[in-house]
């Protein structure tokens, strides 16, 4: 047996990828993304495998990575920072997902479209065109639906969510402005009574309501159980007001069934030492359950541009500025003149200042290339679960909801140093309850009874 450097199972030896067995490019990756990682250490052939795939897509798509040493990766994707398995991606698995507004994009839609249905709940009409108006309420759900089952077809694959199979049911129950108590009960009102239409058997929710109230009484939290009840998983964000004095968590999120989402913080590392805290909202619900149940990345997640806004024209201006040679630089920002006034004012400025400028801005603004960026809160901690739980069902169709739940919280990990009030059972982890949903979910054992080989 061995300990792996990067998921800390113990695993059989014949797992063992040696430093010897490894290219220099990879030893070097390795260093870079893993600055704890002493080569004696072994590292588990999957970890390995994820890392290497990790590398050419970078290199395929990040700007500035051609040639030249590995890149420490700008922003991890996210089924590289949980460990989560390649093979499992949701085939199969519908996910129904209610928010502000969504939008038809690339990483969903091509090169096979996998929206199954769209449907307005403040209209009560479904009206697909709505899916390619740049509204700005369409943003949050598309970042969320595209963090859980986006394939990253507009960055070669790197920023995939892990669910980059799953079909998708996109519910619109409100606007940036305002989404109110029973406008989500009425999006999950209308889940219930479509669930079999479309194969729903997951539901998240990056919402919501209005105030604190006992499942016995409020209707919204009735509904949310009255799906679980019915064979769907509920997964709701917690919220992110941890940081203030009243942090409750909310229904649907604080329904007992329903599983919530908090947030943790990574620090864009895969170094357990570094993960603290998010400012996730938790606490004791009016029934006297504990919230959150898990907690899951809230930060540093690649999510995608809404196309068609002047975000989306200067992020694309930013990446092709990163691109080009420096004696193109000023005529490509003639050619641009108006997308960013201060690159327009700095135009006279040297090569390497407007490089500067340009790489500061990205920072600033979050953008990671021209597609995406890089977001917080627990809007897209609980689509990760969700993307968690399309695995599970995968592999195991079978599962009930309430034994999803148990292996999510069986097989999560908590934090030391951090209040368990704040991160209940603790870190998801995506292959450990892969493999449990495998086992067959009943007897949840600690990780090295599970058979990993493979997962
Ligand atoms: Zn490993």
């Amino acid at each position: 047996m061995f300990i792996c450097a990067v998921c800390h199972y113990a695993l059989d030896d014949n797992l063992r990828v040696e430093p010897t067995q490894m290219s220099r490019l990879s030893r070097d990756l390795l260093h870079l993304n893993l600055p704890y990682w002493a080569e004696q250490e072994g590292i588990c052939r999957d970890c390995f495998d994820r890392f290497t795939h990790a590398r050419s897509r970078v290199s395929l798509y990040l700007p500035g990575t051609e040639g030249g040493p590995p890149p420490r990766f700008k922003i991890l994707p996210t089924p590289l920072r949980l460990g989560a398995s390649p093979r499992y991606t949701g085939r199969g698995v519908t996910i129904a997902f209610l928010d502000s507004g969504f939008y038809s994009h690339p990483d969903i839609t091509q090169p096979v479209n996998r929206i199954l249905h769209y449907h307005n709940v403040l209209t009560r009409r479904t009206d697909p065109a709505e899916l390619f108006t740049p509204d700005d309420s369409s943003w949050h759900g598309l970042m969320t639906s595209v963090v859980a089952a986006g394939n990253g077809f507009l960055s070669k694959g790197l920023y995939r969510g892990i669910a980059s199979h799953a079909k998708l049911v996109l519910v619109k129950v409100g606007t940036t402005r305002r989404i109110y108590h029973d406008d989500i009960r009425r999006g999950l009102d209308w889940v219930y009574r479509n669930r079999e239409r479309f194969g729903i058997r997951i539901v998240s929710l990056s919402c919501g309501g209005d105030y604190e109230a006992s499942y016995l009484e409020d209707a919204l939290s009735q509904s949310a159980e009255r799906l679980v009840k019915a064979g769907v998983v509920v997964v709701a964000a917690s919220g992110n007001a941890g940081h203030q004095d009243h942090h409750p968590v909310l229904p649907p999120a604080s329904a007992p069934s329903v599983i919530a989402v908090g947030g943790f913080d990574d620090k864009n590392t895969l170094d357990p030492n570094e993960h603290d805290v998010y400012h996730s909202s938790y606490g004791v619900t009016p029934d006297g359950l504990q919230k959150p149940e898990v907690i899951a990345p809230s930060i540093w997640i690649a999510a995608p541009i809404l196309p068609g806004t002047p975000t989306a024209q200067q992020a694309a201006l930013y990446e092709q500025l990163t691109r080009v040679p420096d004696g193109e630089l000023k005529a490509l920002l003639a050619q641009h003149a108006g997308t960013d006034p201060e690159l327009d004012a700095a135009a006279h400025l040297e090569p390497y200042q407007l490089r500067l400028l340009v790489e500061g801005k990205m920072r600033n603004e979050k953008v990671i290339s021209g597609h995406y960026k890089h977001v917080d809160g627990t809007s897209f901690a609980a689509p990760i679960v969700a993307s968690i739980v399309a695995q599970m069902f995968e592999v195991n169709p079978r599962l009930t909801p309430q034994q999803v739940k148990r292996i999510l919280i069986q097989t999560a990990r908590r934090l030391p140093n951090v209040d368990p009030d704040r991160q209940g059972w603790g870190v998801v982890n995506a292959r450990l309850a892969v493999a449990a949903a495998l086992n067959g979910g009943d007897r949840v054992k600690l990780g090295h009874h599970l058979d990993l080989n493979g997962i």
